[in-house]
């Protein structure tokens, strides 16, 4: 069987989803993008179809060694987006040859159903008890909100206070009949992160998660000394050689690997395995499309330290699209409880609604993240 032909789909609201073709007939798709960059990511993916094109797709291992060896500059957002989504449309292509789902191929389940949860809030927290109360009675218990706004370097009594009171509300209102994350989305620099992270504890968060941006992660160990409260990473890191880093020096108690961001599922297998290794839990990013799920679901129903999966039904960046909008086989995603089962058809499991996908694409947006300032002009993080 050979690789014929490399198709890009960028779709609202802001995913871009690739199909790979082969002279058998089978087809598989995978979701390379980076959110706000999807056209350079498109770009990177018909690059490397040069490695791709004419090949034999059932060698994922060979082709992904020559997708990120064979072009001497390597790693980062751009280039391991558009290797992951290579690779999960090869491991697509892989479980339909096979006729069987890609868990199966990876030694099969380690469990019986994944716990999932849910964003409340949006980018600006807010609304978010009205937001769990709506959730709730879609049956989730586990949420995740943005912890703050704009965050100075050195912030206001007044700006921690209102980060702190939004999560006692929350406690205040559920007691402890559900669970959250708090995300500081690398807003917070390394001296309030220790200062928010101390006020936060008593409220038992499940995790902080990028409490300081990956590239501040020689903090990690530190801020985990200062709090019992567990730190999870991992969405700004691309590849086993920078989670390596992060595994060597400690504090990460949670790593959030992006299955369309850190080279797809042969990688964020080999990061989760790493992860294991080291006592770390796996919860894999995942605010993307319907295939980005698919290969999430695929790596944590073969890991064992796998413990909750983001997904991004409602979540406030769906503009124009919803995850299962491109979906056929949408009763296979259905949440129960919070959980989900493993999706029971052949590769990934995802069947796409190829015109649907087409006609979306005549109108992608090009979503971009709104750039922040903080009071006196200067850029803040968003
Ligand atoms: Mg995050």
């Amino acid at each position: 069987m050979k690789i014929t032909r490399l198709t890009t789909y960028r779709i609202p609201p802001r995913w871009m989803l690739l199909k790979i073709e082969t002279d058998a007939g089978v087809t598989g798709w995978g979701e390379p993008v980076i959110e706000g960059r999807a056209k350079t990511v498109e770009a990177a993916v018909h690059e490397l179809s040069s490695f791709l094109i004419g090949q034999d797709p059932a060698r994922i291992n060979d082709l992904w060694q020559a997708m990120y060896r064979g072009g001497f500059y390597r790693g980062g957002p751009i280039l391991m987006s558009a290797i992951a989504g290579v690779d999960q449309a090869l491991w697509d292509i892989k479980g339909k040859v096979h006729n069987v789902p890609v868990y199966q191929l990876l030694g099969g389940l380690v469990r019986d159903r994944m716990k999932t949860y849910s964003w409340v809030g949006g980018d600006r927290p807010a609304d978010v008890i009205a937001g769990i109360r709506r959730l709730r009675e879609a049956g989730f218990d586990t949420f995740k909100m943005n912890g703050t706004e704009e965050f100075g370097m050195i912030a206001s009594a007044k700006d921690v206070d209102a980060a702190v009171e939004r999560i006692a509300e929350i406690r205040s209102a559920f007691g402890n009949q559900i669970e959250f994350g708090i995300d500081f989305h690398g807003r917070v620099a390394a001296p309030m992160a220790k200062v928010l992270l101390r006020e936060l504890e008593q409220y038992r968060p499940l995790f902080v998660e990028e409490p300081v941006l990956a590239e501040q992660c020689e903090y990690y160990p530190q801020l985990a000394q200062s709090t019992s409260i567990p730190l999870a990473a991992g969405e700004r890191m691309y590849s086993r050689f920078d989670f390596k880093r992060v595994f060597q020096q400690g504090g990460i108690a949670i790593v959030q690997p992006d299955l369309s961001h850190a080279g797809g599922i042969s990688e964020c297998i080999r990061i989760a395995s790493m992860a294991e290794a080291h006592d770390v839990a796996l919860a894999p990013h995942c605010p993307l499309g319907p295939v980005a799920l698919a290969a999430c679901l695929q790596v944590d129903f073969v890991s064992h330290n796998a413990v909750l999966q983001e997904q991004s039904m409602g979540i406030h960046y769906n503009k124009g699209a919803e995850l299962l909008d491109y979906v056929v086989n949408r009763d296979d995603f259905t949440i129960v409880g919070g959980y989900i089962a493993p999706l029971p058809k052949p590769g990934l499991g995802v069947v796409i609604d190829e015109q649907r996908v087409e006609e979306a694409s005549r109108n992608a947006p090009d979503w971009r993240n709104p750039l922040w300032r903080h009071q006196d002009g200067s850029v803040a993080e968003w």
